[in-house]
C-alpha cells in the first residue's frame, strides 16, 4: 500500500546529489501529491478568476469551488463553516488571535504556554503581554523534554489563566500533549483555550467538537497542501466578538468617509484577494487525506517510528529527547557533543534530508540545555528503506566524526 501511495508524490523519486531522496523533514513541510499540484495548475490554466466579485461565470465557479473547500475543512475538523477563517498559515492565525484577545487582557491576567511552543506561539503572546501588562507563565516539563501533566493541571487550577495556548504536538520533539484534559481543567475559570495544531492537523485529524477548544490553528503546507495558506477555527460567538485584525476590501459591509461597518466572521477576518489557488490545492490535499486508509497508515507510521527509535537506541552516544511513548513520529536526537549541523550536513551527502538546529523552539532548547538537535520527522509516505538508509548513513557519519 505504501509503495502505491509513494507513487503519488513526485518529489520522493528525485535524486539528490545522485542519491535517492530520504525525506525526513515533513514537520517543516510535507511533500505534495500530484493531485494537489494538478489542482493548483488546473486553476491557473482553466479556472483563473477572482472570487466573491464578478457576475461572470468564471468568477462564480471559482467562488463556488473556493467556498466548497471551507465546507470540506469544516467537515475534516468537525466544526461549522462559519467558524473557519483562512489565513496565511499557523503564524498568521496565532497573530490574529493574540491581537484579538489583547482587549480582554490586563495586568492581572495570566497567559499560560508550554515550554514546547514554536516561536509562533510565543512571540505574539509576548507582544500582547507587553501591550497589556499580562503575565506569561510556562507549564512544567522534565529535563528530558516531557510535559509534567499532573503538575500542569495543578498549575492551571492555581493560576486560573485568562488564556491557555499550547501545541497539540511538539514540532521539535513530536510529543503529543493531552490537550483535552488541560482544556477541561481550564473550563472552570472561563479560560480561553488555543490549540496550535500545526503538527497534529495531519497526523491526528483532531475532532474539534470533541476537543472543545476555543481556537485551533494550522498550516496547509504541513498537511500535503500548498505553502502560504492556513487557517483557524474559532468558536463562533467568541470569534465574531474579536476586533478586526487586518482591514480592507471584502471584509466590509459598508464604507463611507464617515465610517465603515464590518461583516460577520469569518469574512471580517479575510480582507483582500485570498489565496484562491492555495485553497483549491488544499481542497485536493483534504480529499487525499480523506481517501487514504487512515488506521492502516497510522499503524504504518507508528511501526516505522518504533523501528527508527530502536535502531537509534542501538547506537552508543545517541540521545533521544522527548516523549517516545506519545509521539506523532518525530525523533529529535543529539550525538555526544557533536554539532547537530555537522551531522545533518554529512547526512545530506547520502540523500538524507533532516532538519537540525533549534526548530524555532529556542526556549525549549534552553530548557533541555542543548543548542539544538537533529530532527527526523516522518510521514506516512516514508518506508523502511528510508530508515535503513538513514541508519547506515548515520553510522558512517559518526565513524567520520570520531
Ligand atoms: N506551530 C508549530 C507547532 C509549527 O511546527 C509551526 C511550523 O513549523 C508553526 C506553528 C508555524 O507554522 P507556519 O510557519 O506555517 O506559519
Amino acid at each position: 500500500m505504501i509503495e502505491q501511495l509513494r507513487k503519488d508524490f513526485p518529489l520522493l523519486h528525485k535524486l539528490v546529489d545522485e542519491q535517492p531522496l530520504c525525506y525526513f523533514d515533513s514537520a517543516a513541510t510535507t511533500q505534495k501529491p500530484q493531485s494537489v499540484i494538478d489542482a493548483v495548475s488546473h486553476f491557473y490554466q482553466l479556472e483563473n478568476a477572482n472570487v466573491h466579485r464578478g457576475a461572470h461565470t468564471l468568477s462564480a465557479d471559482a467562488t463556488t469551488k473556493y467556498e466548497a473547500v471551507r465546507d470540506k475543512l469544516a467537515q475534516y475538523l468537525n466544526v461549522h463553516r462559519s467558524e473557519i477563517v483562512w489565513t496565511k498559515g499557523a503564524t498568521d492565525s496565532l497573530n490574529l488571535i493574540a491581537h484579538g484577545l489583547s482587549d480582554m487582557l490586563n495586568q492581572d491576567a495570566v497567559i499560560v504556554l508550554s515550554p514546547f511552543e514554536h516561536h509562533a506561539n510565543i512571540v505574539p503572546w509576548q507582544q500582547a503581554a507587553a501591550r497589556t501588562g499580562a503575565k506569561i507563565v510556562v507549564l512544567p516539563a522534565s529535563k528530558e523534554g516531557v510535559l509534567d501533566h499532573n503538575a500542569s493541571i495543578k498549575l492551571i487550577h492555581k493560576l486560573k489563566p485568562a488564556i491557555l495556548s499550547i501545541c497539540h504536538a511538539s514540532n521539535a520533539l513530536g510529543n503529543i500533549h493531552d490537550v483535552k484534559s488541560l482544556i477541561d481543567a481550564s473550563k472552570a475559570y472561563s479560560t480561553i483555550t488555543v490549540v496550535d495544531g500545526a503538527q497534529s492537523f495531519m497526523h491526528l485529524k483532531p475532532d474539534l467538537t470533541q476537543l472543545d477548544c476555543d481556537f485551533f490553528v494550522f498550516s496547509a503546507h504541513k498537511a500535503l497542501g500548498p505553502t502560504g495558506l492556513g487557517g483557524l477555527f474559532g468558536r463562533f460567538n467568541l470569534l465574531n466578538s474579536l476586533p478586526v485584525y487586518q482591514t480592507g476590501g471584502e471584509m466590509i459591509d459598508t464604507v463611507s468617509f464617515s465610517g465603515t461597518t464590518f461583516r460577520q466572521a469569518p469574512e471580517k477576518f479575510e480582507p483582500g484577494t485570498p489565496n484562491i489557488s492555495g485553497v483549491l490545492g488544499f481542497g485536493a490535499a483534504l480529499d487525499y487525506l480523506n481517501n487514504i486508509e487512515r488506521d492502516a497508515l497510522i499503524e504504518h507510521e507508528y511501526a516505522l517510528y518504533q523501528y527508527l527509535v530502536s535502531n537509534l537506541k542501538n547506537i552508543a552516544g545517541v540521545k533521544i529527547w522527548g516523549d517516545t511513548a506519545h509521539n506523532i513520529g518525530v525523533v529529535s536526537f543529539t550525538y555526544k557533543n557533536e554539532h547537530h549541523f555537522d551531522i545533518a550536513t554529512l547526512l545530506n551527502t547520502y540523500g538524507v534530508a533532516v532538519r537540525s538546529g533549534h526548530h524555532c523552539t529556542q526556549p525549549l532548547m534552553a530548557h533541555l540545555n542543548i543548542p539544538g538537535t537533529i530532527r527526523v520527522s516522518l510521514a506516512f509516505y516514508n518506508n523502511q528503506q528510508d530508515i535503513d538508509t538513514f541508519i547506515s548513513a548515520l553510522i558512517e557519519t559518526i565513524e567520520m566524526l570520531e
